[in-house]
């Protein structure tokens, strides 16, 4: 894996473990980091691959949302690691849940499972510091970033979790999806999706894109609006799963089995409790 550049100046790589997404855009006062990966061992081998790119400084980090493979290298972009500090960007959902996972029971659990899965990991998480970003997006907020580049955060509404922000690059025509969008594998309905708000999430981002737009998803390579549409209709497809199942009065534990689904049940577990507690 090296980068690839899927617009002007802007740099995406895919990283093991998680296959995540790192993307750097590149403007005329510094760099924007998109994501940090699940380490600071691994964000500190973004430092070194960012030396391929550019020579320029990180002046801001931002995080799509706050899953563990795209904060927990975000300590290696702020004192004592950088000086000046990078700006650490995310939205006001992303930076409570980051904030509220440093007590969560089932945070702690998943931590401890990660430094006792090998010794690899039990060295990445002993050195864990969460730096929670301290700059919050409340709807929108513009970065200029020098050089008359703007990168436009945006948060279109809830989907794979309350907190989504998609990064708007209009003058390279590139959209950042975060895990609203994933290549690589099936949207990752988790226990804290929105299932039934994700497809008009999508449909906003396809409308900020003008055609021809390159979509980076979390996971996975850059891709096209047709992949957007068709991962779209897919989700909304399993939202009205959900709805019709619950209207004729099949329980939730009976869904998955009772239902048409265009994803493995396994995908769509929490799909379906997270639908029907909405509904
Ligand atoms: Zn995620």
């Amino acid at each position: 894996m090296s980068w690839t550049e899927v617009g002007d100046r802007v740099f995406q790589r895919r990283y093991d473990p998680c296959d995540v997404s790192v993307t750097v855009v590149a403007g005329g006062d510094g760099l924007v980091v998109v994501d940090t990966r699940c380490s600071l061992a691994e964000a500190r081998e973004v430092r070194e691959h960012l030396k391929e790119i550019s020579s320029a400084p990180v002046r801001w980090v931002v995080n799509t949302h706050v899953h563990f493979d795209h904060v927990w290298g975000n300590a290696e972009f702020v004192a004592p690691r950088q000086t000046p500090p990078a700006q650490l960007w995310g939205s006001a959902e992303m930076i409570a849940a980051m904030r509220g996972a440093a007590t969560d029971p089932e945070a702690t659990a998943f931590k401890k499972s990660l430094a006792e899965r090998n010794e690899v990991w039990a060295a990445k998480m002993a050195e864990l510091e969460e730096v929670v970003p301290d700059h919050e997006v409340r709807g929108r907020h513009d970065l200029d970033l020098g050089g008359g580049r703007v990168v436009s955060m945006r948060q279109l509404g809830r989907g794979h979790t309350d907190g989504d922000l998609v990064l708007h690059v209009p003058d390279a025509n590139v959209l950042l999806m975060g895990d609203l969008l994933e290549q690589s594998g099936d949207p990752a309905f988790g226990p804290d999706s929105f299932p039934l708000d994700w497809a008009p999430t999508l449909d906003a981002a396809l409308a900020l894109a003008g055609p021809d737009a390159r979509f980076v998803p979390g996971h996975g390579e850059s891709t096209d609006a047709a992949f957007v549409r068709a991962q779209r209709d897919a989700i909304a497809s399993v939202a009205a799963e959900c709805r019709a199942l619950r209207s004729a009065g099949v329980p939730a534990s009976e869904a998955l089995a009772a239902g048409d689904w265009p994803y493995p049940a396994d995908t769509l577990t929490h799909a379906v409790t997270r639908a029907y507690a909405q509904l």
